[in-house]
């Protein structure tokens, strides 16, 4: 494997070099390994498309300005500085930045003749690059709207659709239909780029509908009647507004596809581009599942972090796209080298520091690095500095970041009709929040974990030894057959809040569909509605009890007219010793529980904040269950938690709440994890396998500015002690630290490998081999 990439690499610089301004090679490259050391019966001829190949991206995104002052000779050498080997060139939509004849396709507006597109895919093939030619595709000045009117999209009232002075395009006409590929093909014909990518490919989003004739004519083909005048998730043809959206945008997919591979090639390809958050997906009516059963890399377009998510939130979203995509395959990613977040200012550099973190959690998450700037010319010159340092390392270790496997005994399953069906207007409080909360206690408490979507579970089944439903309230019929599944196999399985109460469309069941597997009932029927919606979207001051209380043992005060109770914790109660109540914020109903099943934690009602003097419990004890566990015939252990601690520890961030959810996933994996690591600090872990060694990434988050943006300094932590499971190709002989440079020893017994890492600035990667 490693020589076969070794030997890639190499024979990639001499090929590039005779290759020179070539472009049409770029498509495949045929490999020969030249060295003796290829394995037995491995093809010693390969054939690597680009899109396979290109590790690391570069982007300057193109103001209209820009044409005037464009320092073409200076970018030359920043992408060879940078060792950068792709890079993405805006080329047409909005606005042209080459002599375009297609009808309409206005000059960007400083353009003045100038070949400026042509010039840099010039230079960029002559330098060896692959280029992604930029399309931003959905909006048109005035004179085109007047001139096709038809080819726009109105409101329900029949005005058009505005962005600013432009005038937006409809998915649903001949703007998709012919306007855009008569400009891949005009492109591919005197350019030759590699391939297309499209920053608004998808058109409108799902909060600004478009009523033109196109659109009604065939929706009503499919649905039989009109389009909604209004939004209604109740409504099944408001579901199947929803449903055809995202179909049309696949067709899209498919269609630009057909258009750049006739034209240029089977591996002219086009990529669009897509987000980094599934709301955000929702929104847009992009299905990641599907795209990435037909997509050939992934183009993300994810370039900083938000406060509440973290940098953490790279290194998972990474993971969650090679899930759909294949870990084979490349995920580059848009890094913003300007300062993009909170704020924004195009021009200005981003702290090195947040960038660079920003960089490496994504890296450890399996993307690849592509830098962004907005405009070819900055004052702020430092945002110059920032990508080389990165980029360098990931030249040097490029074999190790790519084509690996995630190791995780752990499963966080998610769909996106959760999103769209329960999580609807709503999804950060009801979907997100949830999700974040629980993937923040797996990061704090350094289990691995894999985000899997719950179509996938029975294929990917055997790769885990639990599952978490963090809040999943809409499932299919399919997927709640493939969780009963696993746990019949003595899987673990931990579920939270609403999971499994809604089918596919949003409608709640009259009980959880799998009530049986958590031994909990519904007593009453539960909407999905405004009520809801307010409880969990605040902290009410609640608490909860935990069973059994502790009393006899507590160092502190005694209640005269209560007994002293001494019992057994529960082992999912780890570390809390010295409390028999923690803080909740939520809110419970009573539930029906099966005989056989424990109840954990129970509710204490809410009672008075101010005046202090009336910050008593009214209500200091009920059978209302907060937490149930019970362990199957077959011996898998299942908690679900009415309780919706994810959601208060994705919002609230009190450390009892991330404490209990991770020992709750321990004991339903009963402890079955394939790497420990002990020491301080917020360190996000991604480990990996790959033919004959384990790959772990340790990226250091401890930060006075890891929960608020921009870090500005990094702060080293140490020493990190770690235990890895050996594999059977993996003896733990030697190690590896791909940051520091060096060998280090480690120590193997029982089928574990043991290290310690002295220190950790920002990252460091161990490869156990
Ligand atoms: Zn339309």
């Amino acid at each position: 494997m490693e020589s076969t990439l070794i030997s890639a690499s190499q024979s990639r610089r001499s090929f590039l070099k005779r290759a020179g301004s070539v472009a049409a090679a770029f498509t495949v490259i045929k490999l020969r390994a030249s060295h003796g050391t290829a394995l037995p019966g491995a093809q010693t001829t390969l054939e690597i498309p680009w899109y396979r190949r290109v590790t690391r991206w570069g982007q300057t995104n193109i103001t209209e300005a820009d044409p005037k002052v464009y320092d073409i000779t200076w970018w030359r050498e920043h992408w060879r500085k940078t060792e950068t080997q792709g890079v993405i060139i805006n080329a047409g939509g909005i606005v042209a930045y080459y002599p375009s004849k297609v009808p309409f396709h206005r000059p960007a507006k400083h353009l003045e003749g100038r070949d400026l597109f042509g010039e840099l895919c010039r230079a960029a093939h002559d330098q060896g690059l692959a280029v992604f030619a930029r399309m931003d595709s959905n909006r048109a000045q005035e004179d085109f709207y007047r001139a096709h009117p038809d080819y726009f999209a109105v409101d329900a009232e029949g005005q058009p659709h505005k962005a600013g002075d432009l005038f937006v395009t409809c998915v649903n006409g001949p703007y998709y239909e012919e306007h855009i590929p008569a400009i891949l093909r005009e492109i591919i014909e005197r350019y030759h780029p590699e391939g297309f990518t499209d920053n608004s490919w998808s058109g409108l989003g799902r909060g600004s509908p478009c009523f033109c004739a196109n659109c009604q004519a065939k929706f009503k083909e499919c649905a039989g009647h009109s389009i909604p005048a209004r939004k209604d998730w109740n409504d099944p043809i408001y579901r199947q507004w929803i449903k055809w959206n995202y179909q049309r945008r696949l067709e899209i997919w498919d269609l630009n596809n057909r258009v750049t591979r006739a034209a240029g090639g089977a591996n002219c390809i086009w990529a669009g581009m897509n987000s980094g958050s599934i709301s955000s997906q929702c929104q847009s009516f992009r299905d990641y599942r599907e795209i990435c059963r037909r997509a050939d890399i992934i183009m993300l377009d994810h370039q900083s972090r938000s406060d509440s998510s973290g940098f953490q939130n790279n290194g998972e979203i990474g993971k969650l796209v090679h899930e759909l995509l294949g870990w084979d395959k490349l995920i580059p990613e848009s890094m913003a080298m300007y300062q993009a977040g909170k704020p924004t200012f195009r021009l200005a550099s981003k702290p090195e520091p947040e960038a660079r973190l920003w960089m490496l959690d994504g890296v450890a998450g399996g993307l690849q690095p592509w830098w962004h700037h907005v405009g070819a010319y900055h004052e702020d010159r430092r945002m110059y500095q920032t990508a080389g340092p990165v980029y360098h390392w990931h030249k040097s270790n490029e074999r190790y970041l790519i084509d690996r496997r995630p190791i995780a005994t752990v499963a966080v399953l998610w769909s996106q009709e959760n999103t769209d069906f329960f999580g609807r207007d709503n999804s950060e409080v009801l979907v997100d929040l949830p999700w974040r909360g629980l993937t923040q206690s797996l990061i704090r408490a350094r289990i691995p974990y894999v985000p899997i979507h719950a179509d996938d579970l029975e294929r990917e089944a055997p790769r885990f030894s639990a599952i978490v439903l963090p809040n999943l309230g809409v499932m299919s019929q399919g997927q709640i057959t493939a969780v009963r599944r696993f746990v019949e196999r003595g899987g673990g399985l931990l579920a939270t809040g609403l999971s499994s109460l809604f089918d596919e469309g949003g409608d709640p069941r009259p009980d959880f569909a799998l009530a049986d597997l958590f031994g909990g009932h519904t007593t009453k029927p539960v909407r999905n509605d405004a009520a809801h919606l307010k409880s969990v979207g605040e902290t009410a001051h609640t608490y909860l009890r935990l069973t059994p209380e502790l009393r006899a043992r507590v160092d502190g005060p005694h209640v005269a007219s209560e007994p002293a109770i001494e019992g057994e914790r529960h082992p999912v109660f780890s570390g809390f010793d010295d409390t028999d109540i923690i803080p909740f914020g939520g809110t419970l109903d009573s539930m029906r529980v099966d005989p056989g099943t424990q109840v954990l934690l129970t509710f204490i009602p809410p009672f008075p904040i101010y005046p202090p003097e009336t910050a008593w419990m009214r209500e200091s004890k009920t059978d209302v269950p907060g937490l149930l566990l019970k362990t199957t015939p077959s011996g898998g252990r299942v908690a679900f938690l009415p309780a919706d601690l994810d959601r208060r520890y994705g919002r609230d961030n009190l450390p009892d709440h991330g404490r209990l959810l991770a020992n709750l996933v321990r004991w339903v994996t009963k402890d079955n994890l394939p790497l420990w690591a002990d020491g301080p600090g917020l360190l996000d872990v991604h480990l990996y396998h790959q033919p004959g060694r384990l790959v772990l990434h340790l990226v250091n988050l401890t930060n006075a500015g890891a929960w608020r943006q921009p870090v500005d300094e990094l702060i080293p932590v140490g020493p990190i002690s770690v235990r890895l499971r050996l594999l059977d190709d993996v003896r733990g002989k030697h190690l590896r630290l791909l940051v520091a440079g060096r060998q280090a020893p480690v120590k193997t017994t029982k089928g574990w490998a043991q290290f310690q890492l002295d220190s950790i600035l920002d990252h460091e990667v161990a490869v156990l081999m």
